[in-house]
Order: C-alpha cells, then structure tokens, then sequence
C-alpha cells in the first residue's frame, strides 16, 4: 500500500528531500505522493512534523 499526505500537511518539504525514489513533489496546497511509485518505506512519516504522510 502507498503512503498518501493529508491536509495536515503545512507544505514544509522536509518529505521531499527523504524519499529514496523520489516521488513527493509540491502539490497545490499540500505535497503529494505519486502513489504508483512509493514504496511504502516510511521515511516521509518520520521526518514529518505534523504526522501528515499515513499508509492508505
Ligand atoms: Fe517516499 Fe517512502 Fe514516503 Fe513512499 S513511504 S512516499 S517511498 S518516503
Ligand atoms: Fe507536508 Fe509533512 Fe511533507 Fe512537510 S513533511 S511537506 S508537513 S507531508
């Protein structure tokens, strides 16, 4: 399952910068996840400062 970032997101980037294949990218209003390339590693959840990234 992907990871998907909620509207707690405050559009920080620290997600961004930590995702090993690279699919998070600014969205309008909050970042989001290209779902068919996250590989469900987790790394976005643990650097987020609002708990904002969950598996779908
Ligand atoms: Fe990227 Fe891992 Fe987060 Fe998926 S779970 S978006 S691969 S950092
Ligand atoms: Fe949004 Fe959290 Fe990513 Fe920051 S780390 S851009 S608050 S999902």
């Amino acid at each position: 399952m992907a990871y998907v970032i909620s509207d707690d997101c405050i559009s920080c980037g620290a997600c961004a910068g930590e995702c090993p294949v690279g699919c998070i990218s600014e969205g309008d209003g909050k970042y989001v996840i290209n779902g068919d390339e996250c590989v469900s590693c987790g790394s976005c959840a643990g650097v987020c400062p609002v708990g904002a990234p969950a598996e779908a």
